[in-house]
């Protein structure tokens, strides 16, 4: 018998070459005994001198894709003494159901790329433990070769050799392949198909202003030159994509050309996850058409091999965005990229390596605050959430989120996994997607649902769904700001009994318990419960979608409401204004609304800067929000607040027009009313959460909703609430992206067990 030391390691270690980087440590410290995955992680049973040694470095060292979330250690005792340290098999069941993200190239792999073992150099799918697809590659758990898109690759004598050995960066790679066994690239052009030197032949077709669809990790790209303005413009043309921003990819080095890069902004490009993280640009260096008229461009760094030869063959940034048609999911499999983007692009970069898993760029940036994420997918799923003190028992629950920007999370095991983006499920296909996602994740992570929830909007195909699929089970139907509010408290670790809190939500639309449309509110809540404290003084919301693309009609009903009519039939002259009108008093499809974001538009719309339609969701409030930042920042010392001696209830606007019509008046530069107009939205709401605080009624303030995507919004927000505590997103989207978390804490909540 040998006394031991049980080590259990809980976070994220499987998958990620855990064990063999535990057994290279073992060798290192002279410690005998076994490591081996179970259902809650991964379990050491050692034995050794060094053993203190060994344990630090088990955290210190890990391995660049886990996360260790502890590290917990129990007497042991061997019967027979071990004589060496081994790699074991898995014990329990549900061990190896873990799968880690996608994951950017590593540095050695890159330098094998660029090395000189023909295995390897130029190859477009070099990966190992350490990077490359994991989820987009997987068909079912566990995760192992024959289960994944590689299982039709035969490994190479090589490739099996690497596999096999613990001391290799390869060992146990599901996806691990070389040159002579595994996925190959080819070419369709303009000249047929070409096997060889196919990324040359691509480059060579960039460079001369073609568009190619290149298939990547969880997707197709469309792909041109980004300095060539008339590439961009044939590819905005040829996908009916006039103004919405393109995403770009680059090298490090070529970035800080034409972008400001912060530390923290170079920190988040090279994350393992890669996002599209939004760099403030600088002036003239690339064609605006990138993104027009705003003050940020949406970059990521190459994440495959196949990236990285392209960029070194191109030698600047290339234009990178989902190869779908408009309003689409993106295209993955190769039949379906020649049918649908054929008539986009002059050729194809191809491969034959199945993308199992659909999953967009993930689209991220960081802040003086801190990061925020925007779109949450490649990269980032399946990552899970701890859940707060109090919801460990919580039921198996399933909440479906939104409509627009729809994704949906899973409780189980005092985790929370929220999907992947989904997109608008009015889109037949994304209706489709979402369908598989709800299959596909609850089969993956067995998942068997005892609760419920959605948004409480009925005319949300994803509460049709809900509801279909909770049959008699318990469903919660989630008031659409506090789901907001109760997402923001989740990613906080806010307990469950943590007391109320004031939350800002400033959002879009989202169905009111009077059935009115809210979206600009501060609720006073917690988990369980809420009440709408105050809001911003509603108007009629005319025409109901034309209503959310045509920013002016907001304008209209602002400026009719405080007895402005005469400004906006000045502004707007051109438009059908008696229309609206007549709309808003019959109320024939006019319901009242206090969203946030129909004022953010109307604001944007006096100032002329809004398009009469806009061609993508939010545009307005990124123009306002992009003029606003030229402007001296003295200007955020506004010198009028809407509604600052009502305690509560409907927030009177008129203050702040009347202030607009005097900065008209006086001339003042459209740069300074912005932001005039943004210190004044973030003040107003400060002053009624802060109240809730003074009075005792709220611990904290919680900024949510898709308004606060916003970054000067969420910086002007946070220094008006320095001296109190304010929770806000790092990880889950603002936006509706979030909301099914907010929805699955909620029934959680109120279900908190289910038996
Ligand atoms: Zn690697
Ligand atoms: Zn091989
Ligand atoms: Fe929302």
């Amino acid at each position: 018998m040998t006394r031991a030391t049980l080590i259990r390691v809980r976070g994220q270690v499987q998958g990620v070459g855990f064990r063999p980087f535990v057994w290279q440590l073992a060798r290192k410290y002279g410690v005998a005994g076994e490591v081996l995955n179970d259902p809650e992680g991964v379990l050491i049973r050692a034995t050794g001198d060094a053993l203190p040694d060994f344990i630090e470095a088990i955290s210190a060292q890990a391995p660049p894709l886990s996360r260790v979330d502890a590290v917990e250690c129990a007497d042991h005792v061997f019967d027979v003494t071990p004589a060496s340290f081994e790699i074991v098999a898995s014990e329990g069941r549900g061990a190896e159901t873990r799968i880690t993200p996608d994951a950017a190239s590593c540095a050695d792999c890159i330098d094998d790329i660029w090395g000189a073992d023909p295995r390897r150099a130029g190859y477009a799918f070099t990966n190992c433990t350490h990077c490359g697809p994991r989820f987009t590659i997987i068909d079912a758990l566990p995760y192992d070769r024959s289960r994944t898109s590689m299982a039709r690759f035969e490994m190479c004598r090589d490739c099996a050799v690497e596999y096999g050995d613990p001391a290799d960066r390869r060992f146990h790679a599901q996806p691990v392949a070389c040159a002579l066994c595994g996925p190959q690239l080819w070419l369709e052009g303009p000249a047929g198909r070409e096997a060889q030197n196919v990324v040359e032949v691509a480059a060579r077709l960039l460079a001369k202003g073609a568009i190619l669809a290149v298939k990547g990790l969880g997707g197709f790209h469309l792909c041109c030159d980004a300095q060539n303005a008339e590439a961009v413009q044939k590819l905005r043309r040829r996908k009916h994509r006039p103004t919405k921003p393109l995403a770009i990819m680059d090298r490090l080095e070529g970035i800080a050309r034409y972008a400001d890069l912060t530390p923290a902004d170079a920190a988040r490009l090279q994350d393992p996850a890669a996002p599209i993280v939004l760099l403030r640009k600088k002036a003239g260096m690339l064609p605006d058409t990138l993104a027009p008229d705003l003050d940020v461009l949406g970059v990521m760094l190459p994440y495959t091999p196949l990236h990285h030869l392209l960029l070194r063959h191109v030698r600047g940034p290339l234009v990178m965005t989902s190869g779908n048609l408009s309003g689409e999911p993106q295209v993955i499999a190769n039949n379906e990229a020649r049918e649908k983007l054929s008539d986009i692009v002059d050729g194809f970069v191809m491969h034959d390596r199945d993308i199992l898993r659909r999953l967009d760029d993930s689209v991220e940036r960081e802040t003086p605050q801190g990061p925020m994420i925007l779109r949450r997918a490649r990269g980032r799923v399946p990552e899970t959430l701890p859940l707060p003190e109090g919801f460990e028992s919580a039921p198996q629950t399933v909440a479906f989120g939104a409509h627009l920007k729809s994704a949906i999370c899973l409780i189980k095991n005092g985790q929370a996994l929220l999907s992947h983006h989904l997109g608008d499920l009015d889109d037949a296909l994304t209706w489709e997607e979402f369908l598989k996602a709800d299959r596909d994740y609850a089969e993956l992570f067995d998942h068997q649902a005892e609760v419920f929830a959605a948004d409480m909007h009925e005319g949300y195909r994803s509460a049709q769904h809900a509801r279909a699929r909770a049959g008699t089970a318990p469903y919660v139907e989630v008031q659409h700001h506090h789901a907001h509010l109760a997402a923001c408290l989740a990613e906080n670790n806010w307990p469950l009994d943590g007391g109320a809190v004031a939350g800002i939500i400033l959002d879009g639309l989202g169905l009111g318990t009077d059935g009115s449309v809210w979206g600009g509110e501060v609720l006073l809540g917690d988990y369980r419960s809420f009440e709408r404290y105050a809001h911003l003084a509603p108007v009629p919301l005319v025409g109901g979608d034309a209503a959310q693309r045509e920013p002016w009609r907001s304008a209209v009903m602002r400026l009719d409401r405080v007895e402005r009519g005469a400004a906006a039939d000045h502004l707007f002259a051109d438009l059908p204004l008696a229309m609206i009108r007549q709309a808003a008093r019959a109320g024939v499809n006019a319901p009242l609304s206090s969203s946030a974001g129909r004022l953010f538009d109307a604001f944007a719309a006096t100032l002329g800067i809004a398009p009469d339609r806009q061609s993508f969701e939010g545009e307005a409030a990124m123009l306002l929000e992009a003029l606003a930042r030229r402007a001296p920042a003295e200007e955020s010392a506004y010198p009028y607040m809407f509604a600052t001696n009502q305690a509560g209830g409907a927030l009177d606007d008129s203050d702040l027009w009347a202030d607009w019509a005097k900065d008209i008046e006086d001339g003042l530069a459209p740069e300074a009313m912005a932001r005039r107009f943004h210190a004044g939205v973030a003040a107003s709401f400060a002053l009624q959460a802060r109240r809730l605080i003074q009075q005792g009624r709220a611990k904290a303030v919680v900024l949510s909703g898709g308004c606060f995507q916003n970054a000067l919004l969420l910086e002007e927000t946070l220094s008006r609430l320095k001296d109190v505590p304010v929770l806000t997103h790092r990880r889950v989207p603002a936006n509706d992206g979030g909301l099914a978390l907010g929805q699955a804490v909620i029934a959680a909540a109120l279900f908190p067990t289910n038996r």
